[in-house]
């Protein structure tokens, strides 16, 4: 490395961008938003903006949450939070400040600006979608429509408790607009709908309460100015949630799309033994479904790196190095780089995958596969190298520290010399049996779902109730998907039964089983 000698130069100033998260489900921040979270160093996020958004934020970002929740709990002041940003820009970050809905609309987001302006530090705004559009929408009610109004107010239900007058205009509002909605005014429902109808607004002007609107575990409670706020009373409704009054609610009777899902209101277990997101986990959540997705396999280092060290140390002697999974890659390249070496290490070794996801991992890190098998197992792959000729060959193959054999059995039989080195090595979690169980038996989970027989001992071990009553009775809410017979013997093996499970084999088949499940 070369070393240059530098003038001070004059501390550079971070940006703060103001971004609106959207109402609650993640895919609704816009792609602007998307695209500052994925560049930046500083997020300061509110307990409205979902946590599944900081998917997006790269992982070295210093995460700060700011809390803010109604009710007092708050974790920083609104002046801490503005002296973050400002601390945080000064020290020549770039930061996002992360706002459920629109950061304009009872955000706080402008006097966030203010401060930042005092300062003279650069900032911009993303708009966001906000919560009473989102409430509206997905309680299945159009916030205008050409026959019922043609306006909408936004109004605060919870005014500045310092305030000794109110600044709503009851008279004006309760007649002079059409559709009314209001943010944080749960607590103040009933003295609102008062409010409304002893300025005139008649009493049976329908009303739609919407809580945690636009996410899977929504909520929404019709009624009329008269009866709406012992209803939401009576069905425990707390904050977040939103207050729709108008006569457009009418509307829902045919509208209520979002709640009208298969799945709507169902709490589905997705039991899995990859690290990867699952086509199971989308299709769930395209119907509806709240899905809870818990690991049953957690990917570790092995107990001993030796093997792997003393094979990369004679990596360019192999004729083939050979992966047939993506933790063995990722661990793999990890090792190799940690001793500061990088893919020339391999020489003329040859590389063999087992198929199109391991090519495409390893491309990742600049190889091209020399050998993908038309058949994407183990089997497949042995199959191809044999009819190649392996004869005399010295083989590498790099994977899980207990691993099926079939590999190197098949490639020492047709002549070749295997060497398999762990590195890594498959654990089952553990220490979550109370999590789970308290998941399972205040949880209200509708479905566990099992796509391997695997997923359901493991996943039982995690649970670690040896007593079959016991574990019976821990599952007597949770209807128990398996994806086919062999799984579905592993389920009842362990004395439970199984409630749903598909003719065909498949993802596809089992979601649309499920959802039969309910339908009938
Ligand atoms: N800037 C936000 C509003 C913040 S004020 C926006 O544009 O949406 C906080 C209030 O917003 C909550 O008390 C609640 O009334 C409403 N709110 C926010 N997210 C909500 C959601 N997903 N469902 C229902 N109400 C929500």
């Amino acid at each position: 490395m070369t070393y240059m000698t530098q003038k001070a130069q004059p501390t550079r100033i971070g940006k703060v961008y103001l971004v609106g998260a959207g109402p609650g489900d993640p895919t609704l921040i816009t792609v602007r938003g998307q695209n500052l979270l994925a560049r930046a160093e500083v997020v300061v996020y509110d307990y409205l903006a979902s946590s599944k958004l900081l998917r997006h934020v790269p992982k070295d970002a210093e995460f700060i949450y700011a809390g803010k929740r109604g009710g007092g709990k708050h974790t920083h002041t609104q002046d801490e939070i503005n002296q973050i940003l400002v601390d945080h820009a000064l020290a020549g970050k770039n930061v996002v400040r992360l706002k459920g809905g629109d950061p304009f609309i009872f955000g706080r987001g402008g006097e966030e600006l203010e401060v930042l302006a005092e300062h003279n530090i650069p900032f911009e705004v993303v708009p966001g979608v906000t919560s009473a559009t989102a409430a509206a929408t997905y309680a299945g009610v159009p916030i205008t429509h050409r026959g019922y109004t043609s306006s909408v107010a936004f109004i605060t239900g919870h005014e500045d408790p310092t305030k000794t007058e109110t600044s709503i205009d009851w008279d004006k509002i309760a007649t002079g607009v059409g559709t009314l909605v209001f943010y944080m005014g749960i607590k103040n429902l009933a003295s609102i709908a008062t409010n409304l109808i002893n300025a005139g607004r008649a009493a049976s002007t329908p009303v739609v309460v919407v809580r945690w609107a636009s996410t899977p575990i929504q909520r929404s409670v019709v009624g009329t100015l008269a009866d709406i706020a012992d209803r939401v009373k009576a069905e425990g409704i707390t904050p977040p949630a939103l207050v729709v009054v108008g006569e457009v609610v009418q509307l829902r009777d045919k509208i209520n799309w979002f709640e009208k899902r298969p799945l709507f209101g169902k709490r589905v277990m997705v039991t899995r033994t990859r690290e990867q997101a699952s086509e199971l986990v989308n299709l769930l959540e395209e119907q509806g479904a709240d899905v809870l997705e818990r690991a049953t396999i957690s990917i570790q280092d092995p107990d001993s790196w030796a093997p792997l060290d003393q094979a990369l140390a004679k990596l360019n002697q192999y004729d083939w190095v050979l992966f047939t999974s993506l933790n063995a890659i990722r661990n793999f390249f990890g090792r190799l780089h940690a001793q500061g070496k990088d893919a020339r290490a391999f020489g003329p070794a040859r590389i063999g995958v087992v198929g199109s996801a391991t090519a495409e991992a390893l491309q990742e890190y600049g190889l091209l596969a020399d050998l993908v098998p038309a058949k994407f197992t183990s089997e497949g792959l042995s199959e191809s190298l044999v009819g190649i000729g392996v004869a005399g060959k010295s083989i590498l193959i790099p994977r899980a520290a207990k691993a099926r054999e079939i590999l190197t059995d098949t490639l020492e039989q047709a002549g070749a010399t295997t060497e398999a080195v762990p590195v890594y090595q498959n654990v089952r979690p553990s220490g979550y049996d109370e999590q789970l169980r308290q998941e399972l038996t205040e949880g209200c989970i509708d479905v566990v779902t099992f796509t391997s027989s695997s997923t359901v001992t493991n996943f039982l071990h995690m649970l670690n109730e040896k007593d079959p009553g016991k574990l019976a009775e821990l599952l007597q809410h949770t209807a128990i998907a398996a994806i086919g017979p062999i799984t579905g013997q592993t389920v009842r093996d362990n004395g439970l039964a199984v409630a749903i499970q598909p003719a065909t084999h498949t993802i596809p088949a089992l979601v649309e089983a499920i959802v039969r499940h309910f339908a009938g």
